[in-house]
């Protein structure tokens, strides 16, 4: 299948994406993993992405639109992926929506996660991820038995920059201006899946696969 996971910074994405992308071996496309990994290894992307995710800004779309373009030539591809975090404006969905049709590869669904902004926030500052294997964790929904090392590999735990209170506003704002009306561009299309995203990462995930009759 190919999918797109659609909602607010923090509402739990990409911490479905992994566990379905883990269980189906269709690969986990986050366009935030790719630029974190290219601002953490100085590449000329990363260079130009920083300054705009330190300040909870969208990297512009021509950056990204290109780089999924390029993953999405890859063949672990051709048989499904989940992209996480892209597209998140009209112009990268449309860039998408032609990209795709040009291979004959149309989406199949787009999962859209929905929670409230309370929930968000709280879900957003207690993040915690993996240095090392980019596990991801919650202080209190998801604690890991040492606030301070990763459970699965030891590896050090950290909080995003971009997950800091002031940033985390800008980046709701952003999604709210930029981003949320791909859930109606979605739904004129008749491919956009409601998803209850509030609840333990295991109810959710059963909620995911009912949705695209997995279960
Ligand atoms: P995320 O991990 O998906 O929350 O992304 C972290 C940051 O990376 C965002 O706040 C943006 O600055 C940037 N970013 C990730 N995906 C995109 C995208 N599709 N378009 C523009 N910027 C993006």
């Amino acid at each position: 299948m190919n999918l797109i996971f659609l909602g607010a910074p923090g509402v739990g994405k990409g911490t479905q994406a992994k566990m379905l992308s883990y269980q189906l071996h269709w690969p986990h496309i986050s366009t935030g993993d790719i630029l974190r990994e290219a601002v953490r290894r100085e590449t000329p992307l990363g260079r130009e992405a920083k300054r705009y995710m330190e300040s909870g800004e969208l990297v512009p779309d021509q950056l990204v639109i290109d780089i999924v373009k390029e993953r999405l030539e890859e063949s672990d591809t051709f048989k499904g992926f989940i992209l996480d975090g892209f597209p998140r404006t009209v112009e990268q969905a449309e860039a998408l929506e032609e990209f795709l049709s040009s291979k004959k590869r149309p989406l199949s669904a787009v999962l859209y996660f929905e929670a409230s902004t309370e929930e968000i926030v709280v879900r957003l500052t207690g993040r915690r991820s993996c240095r090392s294997c980019g596990a991801i964790y919650h202080l209190v929904h998801q604690p890991p038995l040492n606030q301070e090392r990763c459970d699965k590999c030891g590896g050090e735990l950290y909080q995003r920059s971009d997950d800091q209170e002031e940033t985390v506003r800008n980046r709701l704002k952003v999604y709210e201006v930029q981003t949320a009306p791909l859930i109606s561009f979605y739904e004129k299309k008749g491919l956009l899946r409601k998803v209850k995203a509030e609840g333990s990462v295991e109810k959710v995930y059963s909620a995911v696969k009912n949705v695209l009759g997995l279960a």
